[in-house]
């Protein structure tokens, strides 16, 4: 294994090696499933600077799933997303409040929310993102990465009545610090809203990973590394307990098979598209080994 592997959860420096890995900047970044605690995290992380260079303009303006994070344009997708369900649901939880979205993109769901009464606060790594939320939402986003340098600064201790985590916690060099420090900004009884994708949750990757083990080979990501951790239901809820959660409820979901698009070589996709089906009935109806995980955390 990795010299100096340390697990980000609970700190153990044994870990197995998931033949899963990218290939990055002329060297491999592997997933290490922890022997301890079984968080899965790449390692080496990337460096801080590469990290900053993933998430430059094109992160949000480019298309396409074999260099960038997915097929669609982002930004577009940003611009239609109907954000009226995610008003509803979040009347739920608080009638009015404080809200605090991290990794909020360009701001669309704060500016949604902000025009019905919420108190918003966003905080965006995209210089980029965070000038398109100024000139279009008139919204002063926080241009910072989402670290303890934040607290009685930008953020303080008890301020919020909601955190929102949209597909951001996997992308964090450290998620237990991060939720560790959304515990410490909630108000009593306030809840972290946490969205997580997980497909090696799903029967085809376990199935993959299986194979993979049996022939002594791996899958070779040659995307960039945005997701640095993949996490399972079990791993997550360790993780916001450990922060000091008091309740946290997980719920597995899935996309359907029509809307997955296929990017692996042709037996990978035969094999993804025959369990496609069952693994959708699977979720629906038992919760398990679903492609999505949605996460509340109560403080
Ligand atoms: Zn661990």
């Amino acid at each position: 294994m990795a010299k100096d592997f340390e697990c980000n959860l609970c700190g153990s420096k044994k870990a197995s090696k998931v033949p899963f890995r990218y290939l990055f900047k002329e060297r491999y970044l592997w997933l290490y499933q922890c022997d301890t605690c079984m968080l899965r995290s790449i390692w080496p992380l990337p460096k801080s600077q590469e990290i900053e260079e993933m998430y430059a303009a094109d992160y949000f303006t480019e298309a396409n799933s074999a260099t960038h994070h997915m097929d669609t344009d982002y930004l577009a997708l940003l611009n239609n997303g109907d954000y009226a369900d995610g008003i509803e649901n979040m009347r739920k939880y608080c009638q009015a409040g404080s809200i605090l979205e991290i990794g909020c993109a360009t701001g669309n769901f704060l500016n949604a929310l902000n025009k019905v009464g919420y108190t918003v606060k966003g905080i965006e790594l995209s210089s980029f993102a965070v000038d398109y939320a100024k000139k279009n939402f008139g919204l002063n986003l926080i241009n910072k990465p989402f670290d303890p340098a934040l607290l009685n600064n930008e953020i303080f201790e008890t301020e919020f009545d909601v955190v929102i985590m949209g597909d951001v916690l996997e992308h964090f060099t450290n998620p237990t610090e991060a939720m560790q420090l959304v515990q410490k900004i909630l108000k009593p009884g306030g809840v972290a809203f946490i969205h997580l994708p997980g497909s090696l949750n799903l029967l085809s990757s376990k199935l993959a990973f299986f194979v993979y083990k049996l022939t002594g080979k791996q899958k070779t990501m040659t995307i960039p590394p945005y997701h640095l951790t993949e996490f399972s239901g079990n791993s997550i809820t360790l993780m916001c307990k450990q922060s000091g959660f008091s309740k946290v409820l997980v719920k597995h979901d899935i996309k359907h098979p029509s809307t997955i698009p296929l990017r692996g070589t042709f037996i990978e996709n035969l094999i993804k598209k025959s369990m496609q089906y069952p693994n959708y009935y699977l979720t629906k109806w038992f919760g398990v080994a679903g492609d999505r995980i949605n996460v509340e955390a109560y403080k």
